[in-house]
């Protein structure tokens, strides 16, 4: 019999440089929880082992970026980091002009300021958090234009991510198109599970908002990861370079923001970009007053370098080919435990149905926040609830009742190795053996704003 050999994703670097853990027992992990609400968000990173709490500004920058720190050239005004930055944005995205940020949020702060008039309609392919409330504290209304195979986590669609046109166009038919100022389109659905739109459906998307005269403005915070799924699975993409792929997807866009903490590979900052230069000449004005300067937007200059050399790193082909094949590692090493996840497996974590997972449990009893919970107890692994305490409150008060209700395993880039993502999917495991024993959650504590960063739970 011939051999076949498998070939593994490794990753195309080496650790020059490791930061020791604390492991706790099981009884200090109890009291941790029970201190913080059962809100994983309220854990002290220092009781915590394995952090799956988020790709967001957890990456581990390259020995290039930290020599960029040192190259941070900190002047008020005009900083030669921006103007690297500015080059990088060229040149990797394609966008003409850039507003420095702190990092995303601050980026849709000015966007939605200068975009959204009260009244406004603001279709999306699903709604993100801080992307929504900003919408709305603009006056706008946030309308869902994904298709519905995203709201069915085992449906296997391989781009959940795309817009459904139909959807789009009653919206359009219904409102006017002068009452809605953009498309607002996510590369790689966060809250969908890391899903990727595909190019065919971005350029049908670009004709259709051409014709009506509507922008498209894109959350281009991963980006990246979305460029990898196209040239996996794609018909014509398969031999362009993920660089391509990028510039590319940015081309069927006006305007973008950019949370820079996750694809660009560094712990903070964030951009505006415009092709507009109306919009470009607002921003600039409106920046100054939230953030800073226009050349540093909140930033220190070894901070814009660093994401100048990290936007370079996060287009490479080798790294992404890591970078989403660690994540379907940890993905298929659950699904041989008989772990419900959603499929296909996205691009920056693993999603368990906490449904699924714990049927027994109604929505009102939080099943996905008592899952996190329950994890960080076996094991200190922290994950975060993406479930109806995320979703929030509608403008009237009431609940909003998401179809998805998932504990979100984020994997941060660069920084955990194989055998972490096997001590994940082993606790995984053992928490899903005595899933019948597990009682859910009330909410005791409930913050005005994005409550699922501070909300405090009681075990029921
Ligand atoms: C993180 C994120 C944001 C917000 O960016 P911050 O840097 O956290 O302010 C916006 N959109 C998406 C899809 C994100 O993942």
């Amino acid at each position: 019999m011939k051999a076949t050999y498998k070939r593994s994703w490794a990753e195309p670097y080496k650790i020059k440089m490791v930061e020791l853990l604390k492991m706790s027992t099981k009884p200090q992990r109890l009291k941790a929880i029970r201190e913080a609400g059962y809100n994983t968000f309220l854990l002290r990173s220092d009781d915590v082992y394995i952090d799956l709490l988020t790709d967001s500004g957890t990456s581990a920058m390259s020995d290039r970026q930290w020599a960029g720190l040192m190259l941070g050239d900190e002047a008020y005004a005009g900083s030669k980091n921006y103007y690297h930055l500015e080059a990088a944005v060229q040149q990797y995205y394609g966008y003409k002009y850039l507003i420095p940020t702190h990092q995303g949020r601050g980026a849709e702060n000015i966007l939605s300021k200068i975009l959204i008039k009260p009244g406004d309609v603001v279709p999306g392919n699903m709604y993100f958090t801080t992307t929504r409330l900003h919408q709305e504290l603009a006056g706008g209304t946030f309308a869902d234009i994904i298709i519905d195979e995203a709201h069915d986590p085992l449906n296997e669609h391989p781009f959940k991510g795309n817009v459904d046109l139909n959807k789009l166009d009653a919206i359009v038919q219904k409102y006017g198109a002068e009452k809605i100022p953009y498309v607002s389109i996510a590369t790689n659905v966060n809250m969908a599970g890391g899903q990727p739109i595909s190019m065919q459906n971005l350029k049908e998307l670009h004709a259709y908002t051409r014709k009506h005269g509507i922008r498209v403005i894109h959350d281009m915070t991963r980006v990246v990861e979305n460029a990898y799924f196209i040239q996996k699975r794609e018909d014509g993409y398969e031999k362009k370079s993920i660089r391509e792929i990028v510039k590319e997807i940015c081309s069927c866009t006006d305007g973008a923001t950019m949370s820079a903490k996750k694809d660009a590979l560094v712990n903070i900052g964030g951009f505006m970009a415009t092709n507009e230069w109306e919009v470009f000449e607002e921003a600039r004005n409106l920046v100054v007053v939230y953030e800073g300067l226009h050349t540093y937007g909140g930033l220190a200059g070894r901070d814009m370098e660093a994401i100048a050399i990290g936007i370079a790193e996060s287009v490479d082909d080798h790294h992404q080919h890591a970078r989403v094949g660690q994540v379907e590692y940890l993905g298929h090493t659950m699904e041989s435990y008989g772990i419900p996840i959603v499929k296909p497996i996205g691009g920056h974590g693993v999603f368990v149905d906490a449904r699924a997972f714990l049927p027994h449990l109604s929505q009102d009893e939080f099943p996905a926040q008592t899952l996190a919970a329950e994890l960080y107890i076996d094991s200190g692994v922290r994950t975060m609830e993406r479930g109806i305490v995320s979703a929030g409150r509608d403008a009237q008060g009431r609940n909003y009742y998401p179809k998805l209700e998932l504990v979100r395993f984020t994997i941060p880039r660069r920084v955990y190795t194989q055998a972490h993502m096997d001590v994940i999917a082993e606790s995984t495991a053992a928490v899903y053996a005595r899933r019948k024993r597990i009682k859910g959650l009330k909410m005791v504590y409930e913050p005005k704003y994005l409550r699922f960063f501070q909300a405090r739970f009681e075990r029921l």
